[in-house]
């Protein structure tokens, strides 16, 4: 497409945007189980006021905006408060959870300062982590899963040497949903005065709700001697629109490391701790709209939605002949596979009945992450698995693929 010489009218735009939108995915419908997280037509109206509202500004230089400024302070010590995080923790806002590992990663690299650094992860840690080592000139080191999914632990440390910066768990990961032996990863690294990163992109809004509704959940947050630093996506199960997530380290004085000053330009002082310069306000307006609209209560009645939904999910797959979940998933992400059927024939009858289910491998999985809104569709989709079970025969070879 060329720029158009004559502009269209928005009546002519918004008609060609409405009509390519059909071909998206309808997550209203609660027919796709990852990228947007859906939760209430109340939450979604907060998030459009707040977006609105900020549409225009520019968080680059708190100084001209204060209100974004107190947002965002406000934010991460919400965000802190819910990772535990004792005095003295410190933080910042990201665009996103790769962002908020891009830099941990790169904390960890400056406050070690050692020579060709390395840092050790489960080979089921987010590809996130991949991309910080090859940006900021790291080696990473995959640590195998044990029979459960998790990181080994034995396999990690024989990982590490004198040239690690960082050591990495998930509560939980991607792929699986499980949460890693943080507990012993994080006191191995605090043993060794290596830096330990959790990743909670996907739990940081997940975990601790569970916890107040009374469920056990391995230990992973900063109430763990040795974790250093937690990423936890508000754009996930915070439920704010996307480009909002945040990094809290234990200590305030490790974003010295994080940041980036700069002052040998014509400019004056640059400053900043994120890797874009001008960055939107309106994720950091929509972030603290709606973890100030739900608060502890509205997020423990969201995890409990989703709590009953992946009971009657895991209940239909235990209960449909050669179909078994992979390891123990703590909350809402499910991998399931089989062991009499091809998983991705059952995801091929599932595509033609309307339901967009991830595929993986290492092992051969089906992938769901549930949402809120998943439970207006729960008897629907288990009917329909029940079905493509019977149905499926040999796959289409649609390949697993995250993005
Ligand atoms: C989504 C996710 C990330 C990356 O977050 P983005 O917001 O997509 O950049 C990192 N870790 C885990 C466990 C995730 O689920």
């Amino acid at each position: 497409m060329r720029l158009p010489d004559q502009g269209r009218t928005p009546e002519e735009l918004f008609a060609t945007m409405r009509e390519r939108k059909r071909a998206d995915a309808d997550w209203r419908g609660g027919r796709t189980f990852s990228l947007v997280y859906p939760a209430s037509p109340e939450i979604d109206e907060v998030l459009t006021e707040a977006n609105l509202l900020y549409l225009f500004e520019n968080a680059l230089n708190p100084a001209r905006f204060p209100s974004l400024k107190q947002m965002e302070d406000e934010v991460v010590s919400m965000t802190a408060s819910v990772l535990r995080a004792p005095d003295g923790a410190g933080g910042s806002m990201t665009s996103g959870g790769t962002e908020s590992i891009l830099m941990a990663v790169k904390t960890a690299r400056d406050e070690a300062g050692v020579d060709s650094p390395s840092l050790v992860a489960p080979i089921s840690a987010h590809p996130a982590f991949a991309k910080a080592a090859h940006y900021l000139g790291i080696e990473l080191r995959q640590a195998r899963l044990d029979a459960d999914l998790r990181c080994d632990v034995e396999h990690a440390l024989s990982l590490v040497d004198g040239s690690t910066v960082l050591m990495v768990g998930s509560a939980p990961g991607y792929p699986h949903g499980v949460i890693d032996p943080i507990e012993e990863l994080a006191a191995a690294a605090a043993e060794r005065g290596i830096a330990f990163h959790t990743d909670a992109c996907l739990g940081g809004f997940l975990l601790p709700f569970m916890e107040r509704l009374g469920h056990e959940v391995p230990a992973w947050d900063l109430r763990v001697p040795g974790v250093t630093s937690i990423s936890a996506d508000v754009h996930k199960y915070g439920y704010a629109t996307k480009g909002a997530s945040v990094i809290v380290h234990r200590d305030r004085h490790r974003l010295e490391h994080q940041g980036f000053l700069y002052d040998a330009w014509p400019g004056g002082r640059y400053g900043s701790r994120a890797l874009a310069g001008a960055r939107a306000a309106s994720p950091i307006a929509a972030a603290w709209a709606v973890m100030t609209h739900l608060g502890w209560e509205g997020y423990r009645a969201q995890v409990s939605r989703i709590l009953d939904t992946v009971a009657r999910v895991r209940e239909a797959i235990g209960s449909i002949d050669g179909l078994h979940l992979w390891g123990d998933p703590v909350a809402s992400v499910l991998a399931f596979g089989s062991d009499s059927h091809d998983i991705f024939a059952v995801g091929d009858v599932m595509d033609d009945l309307g339901w967009h289910l991830d595929r993986q491998s290492g092992p051969d999985a089906l992938h769901m992450m549930i949402s809120p809104a998943h439970d207006a569709v729960v008897s629907g989709f288990t009917d329909d698995l029940r079905r493509a079970v019977e149905a499926a025969t040999v796959s289409r070879g649609r390949e697993a693929r995250y993005s």
